[in-house]
């Protein structure tokens, strides 16, 4: 099976991972970026993206994302289409397996693995998803032509989805579990302003009802966290945007992570506890989590393994 060796060496395509390979390459380091499950990450399955500096008007998210992959290419990249299944970070150079079974070496290693959506974590979701429960309304928003949907969350994600969701469907019920929302004021003044859209506070749901036989959702048990009333929601599908949890299962046991899965970096730096491994953007970032954040730390991981490389190689 193949063996590549990089100096840099990145796992991730989203925008931590491309700026770190960009600025690395630019460095002359022999770069090599192995894309991912989600070739450049979330922004792919965003809507709009109205705040990456730049762009006066809203640019689509993966517009912006093959942008930066091709400024990556340009720049000397070589971009494996490959996602990774195995990691030793134990002696340098790193290796890292890829699910097309080849080897990957890095004398450094930039972890961008991102996030990956939250799930209620309630049986009858996993009954459902495909079939009328859903993470993303950017894939998902279509099916629901002429039909009701409910969102859950109360982060500019939730809102984000509701608001589009009403370019399909006839109604769309934002459920949130408390009575205020977290997401940008801006975008819940969009949100109260469109008359497509109920928000039902202080409630949670319980349970997505549906027929099994072919499955579908028919509606939702809700329960009402003040009151403890239980209540039944008519609707045809269930769009879970509760936040994210970081893509970090492949380094348990090697990388020193948070309680919450996170990556931990040292206090203005992108260095993880191995010297010579980096962690940049959302697998690293509880707090801000934005695109802009992302490609920020991409930049100092790979200022990071440059100085790295020259201090001790
Ligand atoms: P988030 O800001 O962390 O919000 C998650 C929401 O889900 C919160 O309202 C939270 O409730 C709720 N929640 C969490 N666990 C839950 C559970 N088990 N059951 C019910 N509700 C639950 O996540 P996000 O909206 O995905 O946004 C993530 C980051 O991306 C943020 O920094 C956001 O600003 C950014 N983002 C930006 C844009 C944009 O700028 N256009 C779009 C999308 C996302 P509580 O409020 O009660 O904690």
């Amino acid at each position: 099976m193949a063996n590549y060796h990089a100096k840099v060496l990145v796992v991730g395509s989203g925008p931590a991972g491309c700026t770190a390979a960009i600025y690395s390459a630019r460095a002359n380091h022999h770069t090599i970026l192995v894309e991912g499950l989600q070739p450049g990450g979330q922004l792919t399955i965003s809507l709009e993206v109205e705040n990456y500096p730049g762009f006066e008007q809203a640019v689509q998210g993966p517009w912006l994302m093959e942008k930066m992959m091709a400024q990556g290419k340009h720049a000397g990249v070589v971009v494996m289409e490959d996602s990774i299944v195995k990691v030793d970070l134990q002696e340098r150079p790193f290796t890292v397996t890829g699910d097309s079974g080849a080897i990957y070496t890095g004398e450094t290693l930039i972890v961008c693995t991102g996030a990956s959506a939250r799930w209620l974590g309630i049986e009858s979701e996993e009954r459902y998803k495909g079939f009328g429960v859903s993470a993303c309304a950017t894939c998902d928003g279509f099916f629901f032509v002429g039909k009701e949907v409910c969102v859950v969350g109360g982060g500019n994600a939730a809102v984000e989805e509701a608001l589009s969701l009403t370019n399909h469907a006839t109604r769309v019920t934002l459920i949130h579990r408390r009575n205020s929302f977290r997401a940008e004021r801006m975008m819940q003044d969009r949100l109260f302003a469109n008359e497509k859209i109920h928000v039902v506070w202080d409630t949670v749901v319980e349970e997505i009802l549906g027929e099994e036989r072919p499955p579908s959702v028919k509606g939702l048990k809700v329960k009402n966290v003040k009151t403890n009333r239980i209540s039944i929601i008519k609707t045809d599908g269930l769009f879970v945007a509760i936040g994210h949890i970081p893509n970090t299962d492949l380094f348990k046991g090697q990388l020193s992570l948070d309680a919450e899965g996170y990556i931990i970096t040292a206090h203005d730096s992108t260095a993880t506890n191995i010297p010579g491994v980096f962690a940049a953007g959302d697998v690293q970032d509880p707090v801000y989590r934005q695109a802009v954040t992302a490609a920020g730390t991409g930049c100092m991981a790979a200022i990071e393994a440059d100085r790295f490389l020259t201090l001790y190689l």
